[in-house]
């Protein structure tokens, strides 16, 4: 080979190894987890094209429409296959899933979206807060980050913000920014109906706090106090009939619902629970911010 063209492929070589070592990350999904996070549950229809389509515990919502499906949170990184076949139990096509959302970019519902993206060239929208993290697989995340990737980063097609409408198949899905837990938490409104009624559903980020450290003491998120106090008053101020979270243990999925039991949308009306760890929350986030 040429002295000249010798150079060139050791520079190109050189080039590749570089770019490799900048963007090739490493994923290490933390191994302690909950055993209900990957124990798999029943599929079943929650209210109208609402489907319930996660593990016992991570809630993976599926949302149909004559254009294509929607698909909030993947549960962990070995969850996708148990979406799919979910999917499939109900009748739905893993392939129409059209677009990727999330209601907080933490590995225990982020694990299986590049995945589940590669598989069904879905569009991937995330709250503008969360961009960094899903962007480097939460390496970036103020309490859970660190030197890995607790998730395969994913390509984002479209940056929400507050408010801001997604929409497909006659489906109108409001984004709202609930900061805190992660810096781009979110909530998602919207209506479903059946034959019988209409349904306003929240799918609701707890604010939960996950850091052991005091506010004052994060300089990756200088106003997270700010965030937690903010989503508090405009989570307290949201009106709807179903309300559902990230965790099923939040809204107590096993106890209102028993698998097989049939279509029971009004199981999931609970304004009562939702207040009340609602006021939890509020309480747990005051003793922080006092230093208790
Ligand atoms: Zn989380």
């Amino acid at each position: 080979m040429p002295v000249q063209k010798r150079k060139i492929v050791a520079l190109l070589t050189g080039l590749v190894c570089l770019s490799f070592g900048v963007f090739a990350q490493k994923v290490i999904q933390p191994a302690n987890t909950n055993p209900d996070w990957s124990r798999p549950y029943p599929p079943f229809q929650i209210a109208g094209n609402l489907y319930y389509v996660g593990t016992y515990d991570l809630a993976c919502y599926f949302i149909a429409t004559p254009q294509g499906n929607i698909l909030i949170n993947t549960g962990l990184a070995e969850s996708a296959p148990l979406i799919k076949t979910n999917m499939e139990t109900l009748g739905f096509k893993f392939k129409d899933i059209k677009i990727l959302l999330t209601t907080q970019a933490h590995f225990d519902h982020m694990g299986a979206m590049a995945a589940i993206k590669k598989m069904t060239g879905a569009k991937m929208m995330v709250d503008a807060g969360d961009v960094g993290v899903v962007t480097d697989g939460g390496r970036s995340d103020y309490s859970v980050g660190g030197n890995t990737s607790t998730y395969a980063p994913v390509q984002i097609d479209r940056i929400l913000h507050n408010g801001d409408i997604i929409k497909l198949g006659g489906m109108r899905l409001t984004m709202l920014h609930h900061p805190g837990h992660t810096k781009g938490s979110c909530s998602f409104l919207f209506d479903v109906k059946d034959q019988k009624r209409s349904y306003r559903v929240l799918i609701a980020n707890m604010p939960t706090i996950v850091t052991d450290k005091s506010f004052s003491d994060i300089p990756a998120y200088p106003n997270i106090a700010r965030d937690y106090a903010y989503t508090l008053a405009a989570m307290k101020k949201l009106s709807f009939d179903i309300w559902l979270t990230s965790h099923a243990s939040q809204f107590e999925l096993q106890r209102k619902h028993k698998p097989g039991s049939g279509y029971n949308p009004d199981a999931f009306i609970d304004k009562k629970g939702y207040d009340a760890q609602i006021n939890d929350l509020q309480d747990q986030f005051l003793k922080k911010i006092k230093g208790k």
